[in-house]
């Protein structure tokens, strides 16, 4: 049993770390007001930033879509598993992301870990250079490790540190990688710098926009709407169990690109297709996100971000205020982070202590996420346990 000795022992010295992780069990759907392990929360943790999770539309076209089309897709998208609902899906993203791309379309993935593995494994091989911001995502991470090209990190939002490897790169085929919106940090990318970088040096432009699509901008299509970037040099790549509130991923791109991906990206072709009816499901997020109910629930998310901003007063915690969904406050150690967590457990609040190696050592963080489904009254009421407990910090040390 020396194995299970082992493992005892590292999740021991994770415990002395405060590193521990322990799942809670949600009893009600994903919204603000949830039942978790027993009790009523007022939750800020989610990423379903639009509130769609558990709208009606969408859980309605999840039923039709199970009674059209069956419970699962039974095989790969090359097999027998693509139905006319993925397919349909795909049409609708690749229209909305027309305006942003040279011959658009894209390829619905089960994850968006997997979409990001598919990405960076396929585009990027042995010879290439991988430019990756040094927040990106773990999957981003993953996909550049699995790619096996040569990976040069670069420092959060330098630009003139991603010129000078760019310029001092020979290899033909160059990929630069980075989150749209900072998935722990709510910051945007500097995605005109990006693409002008791009551009000048002949490489791609990877965006993962799992935190902007369906958030910004003015139909909800993300970071390049937001930004008003057009290149045919642009990847995109955004999440649907976020803003769009089901679950999977797609890829924008060139329309070989896509060709190319479903031919060879291992992630894509050695998996089982999502259920058509999650396809189907989607359909109503994308109506709801590009329609006059995601424009208003686009705007009552901004207000509840400005509220928040207006009413948090921290003196001793780094509340760092973003324009998007994601509001973290930085307290700096593991233990800090987990005992503010507590606290407001206590005021039944749900936010999450997030801790390395999601940030850097150091950084520890209540990630508070905003969603169109909260009320004034729920921001209200986080703001006044943050300032609260935030001042007795101050006491405290
Ligand atoms: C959540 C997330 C992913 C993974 O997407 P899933 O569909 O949850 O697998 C990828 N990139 C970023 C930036 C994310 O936040």
């Amino acid at each position: 049993m020396q194995l299970l000795d082992t493992l005892d022992a590292a999740l021991r010295e994770l415990d002395a770390q405060h590193l521990r992780r322990h799942r809670r069990t949600a009893e009600s759907p994903c919204a603000p007001h949830v039942r978790v392990d027993g009790r009523n929360m007022l939750a800020f943790c989610s990423n379903d930033y639009l509130g769609l999770a558990a709208h009606p539309a969408v859980i309605a076209a999840l039923a039709e879509g199970a009674a059209r089309y069956g419970a699962g897709s039974g095989a790969s998208h090359l097999i027998s598993g693509h139905s006319r609902a993925h397919a349909q899906l795909e049409e609708r993203l690749a229209a909305m992301l027309a305006p942003h791309l040279e011959q658009a379309r894209a390829l619905y993935f089960c994850t968006g870990y997997m979409a990001n593995l598919a990405v960076l494994g396929t585009l990027a091989g042995k010879d290439a250079e991988i430019y990756s911001e040094s927040l990106n995502h773990a999957s981003l991470i993953d996909g550049a490790r699995l790619s096996r090209a040569r990976v040069q990190v670069y420092p959060h939002a330098d630009m003139d540190a991603l010129a000078k490897m760019l310029a001092a790169s020979q290899a033909k085929t160059r990929l630069i990688v980075s989150d749209g919106v900072f998935s722990m940090d709510g910051d945007i990318a500097p995605l005109r710098e990006l693409l002008a970088l791009a551009e000048h040096h002949g490489a791609w432009l990877v965006i993962d926009d799992a935190h902007g699509f369906g958030v910004l901008g003015e139909h909800g299509h993300g970071v390049l709407e937001h930004a008003g970037l057009r290149s045919p040099h642009l990847v995109m790549i955004g999440t649907l169990g976020k803003a769009a509130g089901v679950a999977g991923a797609f890829v924008a791109a060139h329309a070989t690109v896509i060709d190319w991906l479903v031919n060879r990206a291992r992630p894509y072709i050695f998996s089982t297709a999502a259920a058509p009816a999650q396809a189907h499901a989607l359909l109503a997020s994308m109506d709801l996100i590009e329609g006059s109910e995601g424009s208003r629930r686009r705007a009552h998310l901004r207000a509840l971000t400005q509220q928040l901003q207006a009413a948090l007063q921290l003196r001793h915690w780094h509340y760092r205020a973003t324009r998007t969904a994601i509001q973290p406050i930085v307290l700096g150690e593991n233990a800090q982070a987990l005992r503010a967590a507590a606290e407001l457990q206590r005021h039944a609040l749900w936010v999450p202590a997030i801790r390395p190696p999601t940030v850097p050592p150091g950084t520890a963080r209540l990630r508070v996420t905003l969603s169109a489904a909260h009320t004034a009254d729920d921001v209200d009421r986080l703001a006044a346990a943050l300032n609260q407990l935030d001042s007795e910090a101050g006491h405290a040390s």
